[in-house]
């Protein structure tokens, strides 16, 4: 039987690229989606194969309908169609106030963080979906704890972009559960990776474990297991939910 496939947007780092990775270790033969940094995504893809599994690096900006849609038509071609996407790409900007932020900042937050997660969905739904033909799959959506606590005096608008998934995450799970695909979403908290340098602190982790119950910061693989159990057959009566991935935060 060929391999499920999954998709991973923003697979060339941090928590994409350890999904990428454990996903191919599950099984699965693995889309791993850039933006900037094609080397980067090259070579987890190269280490999947040089690992004895099935992986390819596909470049496209999520925010950017058109390459989301070659981006799905390449993996169909590649890989075959998605069983199992993980939306993960993201972005945040510098910590600022937001009487302080301008416009095309949000925007650019909002178009990767939430239009491209919407775009993400569609063209997995058209391929997934009993509706339209297909069998099945599982989407999960990395949302944040930023939902929850808002990020004051940080970045209100990337919190309020992952109120957005998590609403999207409901709303789309209840339309497509009776069409074979299980919606769901994961929130870390504060985890080793270079995001919290696009914030302009890449020690913000380690300055605010401290609040964290588990005292210490969260490491992307631990996300990714979170995100695998999530899409794997363990997790079959799970559909419009969430894991926390936050050391209790
Ligand atoms: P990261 O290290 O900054 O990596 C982000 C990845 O997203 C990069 O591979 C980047 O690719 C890709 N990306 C950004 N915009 C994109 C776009 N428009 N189209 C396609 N790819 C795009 O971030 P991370 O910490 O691993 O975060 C992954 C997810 O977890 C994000 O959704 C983030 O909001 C969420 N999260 C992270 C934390 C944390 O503490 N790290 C906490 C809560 C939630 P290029 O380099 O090629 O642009």
């Amino acid at each position: 039987m060929p391999a499920p496939v999954l998709l991973v947007t923003g697979g060339g780092r941090g928590i994409g690229a350890a999904t990428a990775l454990l996903a191919a270790e599950r099984g699965y033969a693995v889309g791993v989606n850039y933006r900037r940094d094609a080397d980067a995504a090259h070579a987890i893809a190269q280490r999947i194969r040089d690992a004895g599994g099935q992986a390819v690096a596909l470049r496209g900006d999520v925010a950017v309908e058109a390459d989301v849609v070659a981006m799905f038509r390449q993996l169909d071609s590649a890989l075959g169609p998605v069983a199992a996407l993980v939306n993960n790409a993201g972005v945040l900007e510098t910590q600022m106030r937001v009487d302080a932020m301008d416009a095309a900042r949000i925007q650019r937050t909002l178009a990767t963080n939430v239009t491209g997660t919407l775009l993400c969905c569609r063209e997995a739904i058209r391929r997934m979906s009993t509706r339209h033909g297909g069998s099945g799959g599982g989407i999960v959506n990395v949302s944040s704890v930023a939902a929850r606590t808002g990020s004051p005096g940080e970045y209100v608008d990337y919190a309020a972009s992952k109120g957005a998934v998590d609403s999207l995450t409901v709303g789309i799970a209840h339309e497509v559960a009776a069409e074979g695909i299980r919606v769901n979403g994961v929130r870390p908290g504060f985890i080793y990776t270079d995001m919290h340098a696009s914030g302009g602190e890449p020690g913000r982790v380690d300055r605010v474990k401290a609040f964290v119950p588990l005292k210490r910061g969260g490491e992307a693989d631990e996300v990714a297991r979170a995100i695998l159990w999530l899409l794997s057959d363990e997790a079959s009566y799970t559909t419009g939910s969430f894991i926390d991935v936050a050391g209790g935060r």
